[in-house]
């Protein structure tokens, strides 16, 4: 069966005064490119007398119209009685203009027969063109409801049901995998999404399974369920109305990944050269259980067409734990290191992991100072910090043969981190050299490049304003200091280190050629990075995390 999936906006009105905000809110939405309109008339419809305003909205919307007014105990806000509300629907089906579906709660149908013969009548009776049809729903706003494939079956056999929806708050992103599954499955035209943080995959790959419709806010903070994306990030950010049965899905994998600027730059490349790509927020717990249960899934799934992910902190040792305990291929650096940050998987569903941050790291360190990676061997660096940027930069210029002092603030997290590190080999067996520093004693060493791996500087971090080289360090012509926080673009320490004279280094340029790295792994394809830059402009200085 195949079906078009429309973008639906979902708008709540509170008050008859609400009307033409409403509705102008809908028009810009449909400007946009929404093709129907989810009133939500919970409130409204408490409001004695309110049924001719309900009725004028539903005729003076600007695309067809969903139409719903959901009671408490269905996760709406509607307190009142039920004969009110059978009331509403029944003059909205028999309108002159009808909204195009009237949503039911499939427990207040089964529970109330005289809204099945009212409606079921209501439905007989209306005029064809414009018809209304009736859309059973049901929702859970905790978890997957035990006897969810009941509820489908009731819905499913119910003669005057159209269409079916379901929704469900997600606890994994396996819960997706599900969704996508009932739709692909039905008997009638359906709509089945996940709520919550796990559940945006469902609503973006509506399209895929071909869901009837899936749902966006008007904008930030407009949300009628949790999870709902904004309209604008649906057809802009997503490309939904690009997505379809065949288009390869990618993601970030990490914990926590909302704030990630990888579906921006990633969905902007695959626009740029006409990709049949998605790119998503996949955020999985910190666990290797829950990375092996919910990556192995994704990667199982028959349609799903799930070929590749960026994967961030927590989860770069976990990518080649699994990668090489499925049996795939773990690329040689990423073996040495540990780590990878780059899941691929062909169309034969062979999976690869490699690791492009290290290459990344060189080629922006390298490229500005006008050197190849190995005139590293030797260089004395000091490196800032002990997370995860810490551990791959070290990784990097380690690599390539540099002589590598960690400095953090708190002393044992770079005791282990170096010492983990120097049980790593370069590409001809040598131990990476790698030790731990007092930071107090920083400015006793006698370092070409400083580089800083806190989130010092960082805007909407622990210390925005602060720069994370102690002042005893003295920094002239002969240094270079790369700072690899990104947002802002110009950071404390990149303004010290030009006013002593030192070169510096941004971050972006490292962010963005790891990702530039891991397109052409997905694709075959380089994309401009002017592409990528522009797809930022304006984003990283106002995101305080990006990632
Ligand atoms: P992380 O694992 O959480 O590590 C944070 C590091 O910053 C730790 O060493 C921490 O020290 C240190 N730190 C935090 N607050 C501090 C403070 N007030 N004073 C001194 N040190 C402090 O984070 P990460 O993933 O490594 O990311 C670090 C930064 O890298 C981010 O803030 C981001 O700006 C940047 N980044 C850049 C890229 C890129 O591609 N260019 C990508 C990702 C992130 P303790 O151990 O003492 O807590």
């Amino acid at each position: 069966m195949v079906q078009v999936t429309y973008p639906a906006v979902s708008i709540t009105i509170r008050t008859a005064d609400d009307i033409d905000r409403a509705l102008s809110r809908a028009a810009r939405a449909v400007g946009r490119g929404a093709r129907l309109v989810e009133w939500r008339l919970d409130e409204l419809a408490e409001i004695p007398g309110s049924t001719n305003a309900a009725v004028e909205l539903v005729a003076r919307s600007p695309a067809p119209s969903i139409a719903t007014c959901r009671s408490r105990a269905e996760g709406g806000e509607y307190d009142g009685d039920d004969s009110t509300r059978e009331a509403l629907y029944e003059r909205l089906v028999l309108a002159d203009k009808p909204p195009r579906y009237i949503d039911i709660d499939l427990a207040y149908w089964k529970r109330s027969e005289t809204l099945r013969k009212t409606i079921t009548a209501a439905l007989a009776h209306c005029g064809d063109d414009p018809k209304a049809s009736l859309m059973l729903s049901t929702h859970d706003f905790e978890r997957r409801p035990a006897d969810l494939l009941q509820r489908v079956e009731a819905m499913s056999n119910e003669p005057a049901c159209s269409v079916i929806k379901i929704a469900w708050q997600a606890r994994s992103l396996r819960d997706n995998l599900e969704a996508l599954d009932l739709v692909t499955d039905r008997t009638k035209p359906a709509v089945v999404l996940c709520m919550g943080e796990f559940g945006l995959m469902s609503r973006v790959l509506a399209a895929k399974s071909g869901a009837l419709l899936t749902y966006a806010s008007v904008g930030a903070g407009a949300e009628t369920a949790p999870g709902q994306p904004t309209i604008d990030d649906l057809l802009g950010r997503y490309r939904f109305e690009k997505i379809g049965p065949a288009t390869a899905v990618y993601g970030v994998i990490g914990w926590p990944v909302a704030h990630s600027l990888g579906p921006v730059i990633h969905n902007a490349g695959f626009e740029k050269i006409g990709y049949d790509g998605v790119y998503l927020p996949m955020p999985i717990p910190p666990q290797f259980e829950h990375f092996k249960a919910t990556v192995g899934s994704l990667v199982d799934h028959g349609t799903l067409t799930f070929r590749g992910a960026s994967v961030t902190a927590p989860h770069k040792e976990n990518l080649v734990r699994f990668v090489a305990e499925s049996g795939g291929r773990v690329g040689d650096l990423a073996r040495r290191l540990g780590a990878a940050n780059t899941l691929v998987i062909d169309n034969a569903g062979r999976i690869e992991c490699t690791n492009t941050d290290a290459p990344a790291i060189l080629a922006s360190l390298c490229g500005a100072m006008g050197i190849a990676p190995p005139q590293l061997r030797d260089v004395p660096i000091a490196v800032l910090g002990a997370g995860g940027v810490a551990r791959a930069v070290i990784g990097a210029v380690a690599d390539a043969g540099a002589n590598v002092v960690v400095f953090n603030r708190t002393r044992p997290r770079a005791d282990v981190l170096a010492g983990e590190l120097r049980e790593c080999r370069d590409a001809a067996g040598r131990p990476f050299r790698v030790s731990a520093g007092d930071l107090d004693s920083i400015a006793d060493g006698t370092f070409r490049i400083f580089v800083n791996c806190t989130s010092v500087g960082m805007a909407g971090g622990p210390a925005p304003h602060a720069s994370p080289l102690p002042e005893a360090v003295t920094l002239d012509e002969s240094v270079i200091v790369f700072d690899t926080v990104y947002a802002p673009a110009r950071t404390p320490l990149l303004d010290q280190a030009e006013a002593a004279g030192a070169r510096s280094i941004g971050g972006l340029d490292m962010f963005l050629r790891q990702a530039a790295l891991q397109f052409r792994a997905w694709t075959g394809r380089d994309v401009p990075m002017e592409a990528f830059r522009e797809s930022i402009t304006g984003r990283i200085d106002a995101d305080p995390d990006p990632t």
